[in-house]
């Protein structure tokens, strides 16, 4: 199923001079981006996983600023939904992330062919491996005109090792990538379990006044509390799971099988509950941590192959 021009996403204007780029229905490899504007060039957050998507995204931008003008580009974390279209942007754009999601892209094969864990596979088209000029270790603020972004690293692993944060205090915006999940299931696989739990709190101290998720819809101020309850619960639940299985000497997969996802069970990916359990059994049991066993129960799981709409 390829997904007609049109539906591949809309750049919904935020606040004064904030968009956010959603794409529908922020299932797997279909992520938010963001675009801020400055009076001395602009700051885009994130790009898409393929050319098609990038190139949609980028075109968008272009048509509500008159011209792509993007000063710096700043990728949330490693993830391929979220950084493999850099290489579309402008060669003068500076693109920035933490220093361990520089690492973790560089060592990302994904690129390079997506093996069949989604269906359809993956086709990235035109894009190359471009990895951050600019590396942040913990903040660091970007300037352009009398607008300034601060990007924040929360000082522990979360959604993966390098998560970074965009604020932008003069409208109370704040970009959290893949730190948030609205109405999708949370995903904390490469992160940590404990580390995500402790983002929430960390992410309601902004105080902002809107919300742009990783995934999902951007979400009021008014409904934030709303969203992290959620996601407590949702870790909750993954932490109980991996006690059970702890106790019980259960594999991740045998565990996701037993558990009641009830509420969460009709959210997109609800899979996911096997590559968390993988990340929590690590965390808590000191159990080895292997990607590709993850994947491959996850799909085990579901019966076949990931839905994608990429
Ligand atoms: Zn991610």
């Amino acid at each position: 199923v390829t997904t007609p021009e049109a539906d591949l996403g809309t750049l919904e204007p935020v606040a004064e001079g904030v968009w956010a780029w959603v794409q529908p229905d922020g299932s797997w490899w279909v992520s938010n981006a963001g675009l801020i504007a400055g009076s001395a060039g602009d700051v885009i957050f994130d790009t898409c996983a393929t050319e098609r998507r990038t190139t949609a995204f980028l075109r968008a931008v272009s048509s509500v600023r008159g011209s792509l003008d993007v000063r710096y580009a700043v990728n949330s974390h490693l993830h391929g939904d979220h950084t493999y279209g850099n290489s579309l942007l402008p060669a003068s754009t500076v693109l920035v992330g933490h220093e361990q999601m520089r690492e973790g892209l560089a060592r990302d094969g994904i690129i390079d062919g997506c093996p069949p864990y989604w269906s359809p596979v993956p086709d990235w088209g035109a894009v190359t491996k471009r990895l951050p000029d600019l590396t942040v270790p913990d903040s660091a603020r970007l300037h352009s005109g009398d607008r300034c972004i601060e990007l924040r690293h929360p000082g522990w692993a979360a959604h993966t090792s390098g998560d970074v944060v965009a604020w932008v205090p003069d409208v109370g915006v704040l970009f959290t990538g893949d730190l948030l999940f609205h109405a999708v299931t949370p995903l904390i696989f490469m992160g940590s379990l404990r580390g995500a739990v402790r983002c929430l709190d960390w992410l309601a101290s902004f105080g902002a006044t809107h919300v742009v998720p990783g995934h999902g819809r951007p979400i009021p101020g008014s409904e934030l509390d709303r969203v992290l309850d959620d996601h407590r619960r949702y870790y909750a639940l993954v932490e109980r799971t991996a006690m059970e299985a702890i106790r019980r000497g259960l594999a991740p997969l045998e565990a996701a099988r037993e558990v009641e996802l009830g509420e969460f069970a009709d959210r997109p990916d609800a899979e996911r509950i096997v590559l968390n359990l993988h990340r929590a059994l690590a965390e808590l049991d000191g159990r080895p941590f292997d990607l590709h066993a993850a994947l491959a129960d996850a799909v085990a799981y579901h019966g076949g192959p990931l839905p994608t709409r990429v």
